[in-house]
């Protein structure tokens, strides 16, 4: 590892980096006359020492360190390492990442089991392989529907079954993690909650595939050390999921960063995924920012879908029509395979119902 010291390093902090580096049983060598670059190597007495990101961390933390210029020895555990295939995150019938492109869809909230299904329904024949719905919801106002609670948990739970989606969830408080796995087939980490790391944590120990939505001015660094509190525990199925990011425009919610989505295909070997409505915060745009999410290499989409917008309990104000979702299903279709890459899909409509009630009579 090479260290680069701020220009202000005192000889105080020199010592404490010397001290740190002697404790993790590194021998620091002085690199260029002005004395501010700092080779840690391999002491070649006592044990061998090996690099890791939480080295790179513990040094990046003290008051003299600029930057650790060369990483390759200790690299994050997102980070793309040279050859390092991408991560591809099954989830029931989806899979994100190597290629392969999934969609979820569904209300915002889940509202009740007769709607739930409804629309569990046209997003599933449309070609949706999850089904989204939040039972805990992170509104802005105290004021605001706040989810059904345990309640709706149960009915994201019969709609799963009765319609073979699997089921996407937020977890908003670690104390409800037990009852979130008992129906999420992936845990969905929302804006508001990238940066808590006890929730972060907690999703990472459950071993279910976490989806972990960028925070709305977060940075890709943070998203990706976000993310990291969930690999570091030993949980490799991390889907990233661009919503877009605060403006200073109001014509969209938020302002999708495509940018990102190109960057993080690059930065790092997990998937990314877009998500079209909370960017757009308006029905017209959600088609539009999806092929840009998709073109720019996203490998799924999480759209938010309503036969009534105008009765939803929340976000109606974006909710696409099921019709329009299927609309945008073939768009991304077409554009996938300009790309040779391909949609992941449940087997033909109505065969799943099917073959789950002839289960269920067997
Ligand atoms: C949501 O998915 O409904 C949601 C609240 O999203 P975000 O956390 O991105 O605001
Ligand atoms: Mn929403």
């Amino acid at each position: 590892m090479l260290l680069q010291l701020r220009s202000h390093a005192t000889p105080r902090d020199l010592e404490s980096i010397r001290a740190l580096a002697s404790e993790l049983g590194y021998e620091v060598r002085t690199l260029d006359a002005s004395g501010r670059v700092l080779e840690l190597c391999r002491r070649a007495d006592g044990r061998p020492v090996r690099p890791s990101a939480h080295h790179r961390s513990l040094f990046e933390d003290l008051a003299g360190v600029r930057a650790v210029l060369d990483n390759r020895e200790a690299p994050e555990l997102s980070e793309r390492a040279q050859a390092r295939a991408d991560t591809v995150v099954t989830v029931a019938g989806a899979a994100f990442g190597g290629g392969r492109v999934s969609i979820i869809a569904g209300p915002c909230a889940v509202e009740d089991e007769g709607r739930l299904l409804e629309i569990a329904r046209c997003v599933r024949d449309a070609g949706a392989t999850l089904l989204r719905g939040g039972a805990f919801k992170p509104r802005t106002s105290p004021y605001s529907f706040q989810g059904l609670g345990e309640a709706g948990l149960a009915l994201l739970g019969e709609v799963g079954r009765a319609t073979g989606l699997g089921i996407v969830t937020e977890l908003l408080d670690p104390r409800d993690v037990d009852s979130v796995l008992d129906v999420a087939d992936m845990i969905q980490i929302g804006s508001r909650s990238m940066s808590n790391a006890a929730l972060l944590v907690e999703a990472g120990r459950s071993g279910k595939p976490v989806l972990l939505k960028r925070g709305l001015a977060a940075t890709a660094r943070e998203l990706l050390l976000a993310a990291e509190y969930v690999l570091s525990q030993d949980n490799p199925n991390v889907v990233l999921c661009e919503r877009g990011i605060r403006g200073f425009d109001d014509v969209t919610r938020n302002v999708l960063d495509v940018g990102l989505v190109a960057h993080l295909s690059r930065a790092t070997h997990l998937p990314v995924i877009v998500d079209p409505s909370h960017a757009a915060g308006r029905p017209d745009l959600v088609l539009p920012l999806a092929r840009a999410g998709i073109a720019a290499g996203a490998d799924g989409l999480i759209v938010e879908v309503h036969p009534e917008p105008s009765e939803a309990r929340s976000d109606g104000a974006q909710a696409v029509h099921p019709r329009v979702f299927a609309e945008l299903v073939a768009a991304v279709q077409g554009l996938l395979r300009l790309d040779g890459r391909e949609l992941a899909t449940l087997p033909a409509a109505g065969s799943t119902e099917r073959a789950l009630a002839e289960e269920r009579a067997r």
